[in-house]
């Protein structure tokens, strides 16, 4: 692997092929048409060689925890970029490959006419996997480019312990990442190519979701709609309508206080930038922008920086010393609970505030960041051990949320278990790992308005 710049790595050492008739963006997880660094990368190779770009963009059917929700979601976003990338030149294939009978290796026959190929660096989930398979596979250069956040990720050069080691290192290069760079224009538009491969028009979302060979039990989001317009129009609705009271509603559950933006940013229907820009130009409280960039920012570049570095992001082999030491020492303390995972998932636990919780997130496909942590929380205390209550809260949140599969997602629940943490008091099952409680937390937000909220089935719409 080679650093060609603090965004760009190529992946083999394979010779661009000259006779190719485009360049190839194999659209993963930046699925935008501005703002985009790959895209940016790919246009440039493009012009520089003279020739076309093709975007490509797949949906399989075998990625693990694939369901109506989320592969409803991805399809909706589809026919606006297919219109936005006519308008600047760019060819875009999207194919949903619905089951076994699909044709297979769609990217790697359209890659045999293809210069080069440019891809997203993504540093979780099936990403990493992909872009080391297609590098071997591909007979051309294959580069990955980091449009995840403001810092590219290459300019930590270790895994940071936590969010008081990674800040002031933000705060000082943030001043060089501030701006997004701007968007190439393609010179050569592609207006006659004719590629052999398996496309698809998305125009009846149910009945092509309905056909595909994924779990149906977890229904598309009733709130959640896919695609930048809508990500755009959210931003618009929380910068005028939420963001002045910030720093006081974020924390407040049973309220619309806070962006709701995580599920955008995880399928990169928007850019990190375009929220920045929209919060800049925002006349709102200083403590309201502080609040937020701290969120959009650091904690978001901490979960980034962690996935990239350590190995072990996705098991309890990731916990710093001190919290390995406490729950060995506390694995055999007695649990005053324990649930099945049936119970768990169908929110049938003592504890309504948990309940509203896990209910909220099966039926929406979102939950609040406040009750996420407490969520998190309980479910270590009502586990037979720690490496259970992990696989529960990985499987919950990623078959669930809409914004799950993502480095958030393994920060965020190895956060319950100490992970960017510091000690606490001792105390039983946790140790010295931080602790909440339902009957503390709650008092913190009106939780009988949250609780009545998730059984009411009335959705609170995004606008
Ligand atoms: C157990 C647990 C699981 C979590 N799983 C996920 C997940 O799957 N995906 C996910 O994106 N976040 C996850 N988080 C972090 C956080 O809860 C969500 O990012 C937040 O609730 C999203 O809501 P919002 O967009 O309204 O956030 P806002 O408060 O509006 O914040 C703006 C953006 O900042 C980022 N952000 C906010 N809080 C955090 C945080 N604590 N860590 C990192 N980035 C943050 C998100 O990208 C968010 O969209 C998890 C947290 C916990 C405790």
């Amino acid at each position: 692997m080679t650093q060609i710049n603090e965004r760009v790595q190529l992946l083999n050492d394979k010779a661009a092929n000259n006779d190719g008739k485009f360049v190839l963006y194999w659209m993963q997880m930046f699925k935008r048409t501005t703002h985009n660094h790959s895209l940016n990368f790919a246009i440039h190779q493009a012009n520089e060689r003279k020739v076309p770009l093709v975007v490509y963009e797949g949906l399989k059917f075998y990625y693990p925890w694939a369901n109506d929700r989320i592969h409803t979601f991805i399809l909706e976003g589809v026919e606006e970029k297919r219109k936005a990338f006519a308008e600047l030149g760019i060819h875009y294939i999207f194919y949903l490959q619905q089951d076994e009978n699909s044709p297979k290796d769609v990217i790697a026959n359209i890659a045999k006419d293809a210069c080069l190929i440019v891809t997203d660096d993504f540093p979780c989930f099936i990403i990493p996997k992909h872009n080391q398979r297609i590098a071997q596979k591909a007979e051309i250069p294959v580069y990955q480019v980091d449009s995840n956040g403001m810092i590219p990720m290459s300019r930590f050069e270790k895994e940071e312990y936590a969010a008081y080691t990674i800040r002031p290192k933000i705060k000082r290069m943030l001043p060089e990442y501030w701006k997004c760079e701007k968007d190439e224009k393609v010179i050569v538009r592609a207006e006659n190519l004719h590629l052999n491969c398996p496309e698809n028009r998305i125009e009846n979302i149910p009945n092509l979701v309905k056909n595909c060979a994924i779990n149906h039990s977890v229904k598309a989001s009733s709130i959640y709609k896919g695609g930048s317009s809508t990500a755009k129009k959210r931003l618009q609705h929380f910068i005028k309508n939420i963001f002045p009271e910030y720093a006081k509603t974020r924390n407040e559950c049973s309220v619309d206080g806070s962006s709701r933006l995580s599920p955008y940013l995880h399928f990169g229907f928007l850019s990190v930038y375009e929220i920045v820009e929209a919060v800049e130009n925002a006349d709102v409280p200083q403590e309201s922008k502080e609040a937020f960039l701290e969120e959009l920012i650091v904690r978001r570049e901490l979960a980034y920086n962690f996935t990239r570095f350590n190995p072990n992001y996705n098991s309890l082999k990731c916990l710093p010393a001190w919290t390995q030491e406490t729950i060995r020492k506390h694995a055999n303390d007695r649990r005053d609970y324990l649930y099945s995972i049936e119970d768990l998932e169908n929110f049938r636990t003592h504890d309504e505030i948990w309940n509203a919780a896990q209910r909220e997130l099966v039926q929406t496909g979102g939950m609040h960041n406040y009750v996420r942590m407490l969520w998190g929380k309980n479910v270590i205390a009502w586990t037979r051990n720690y490496e259970e209550a992990f696989a529960i809260l990985e499987d919950f949140n990623n078959k669930y949320a809409l914004d799950g599969r993502n480095p958030n997602s393994y920060a965020g629940i190895l956060w319950c278990f100490g992970k960017h943490d510091r000690p606490w008091f001792e105390r039983p099952v946790f140790g010295t790992i931080r602790y909440m409680t339902s009957g503390s937390s709650g008092k913190k937000f009106n939780s009988k308005k949250y609780i009545e909220w998730t059984k009411s089935f009335v959705q609170p719409s995004l606008f």
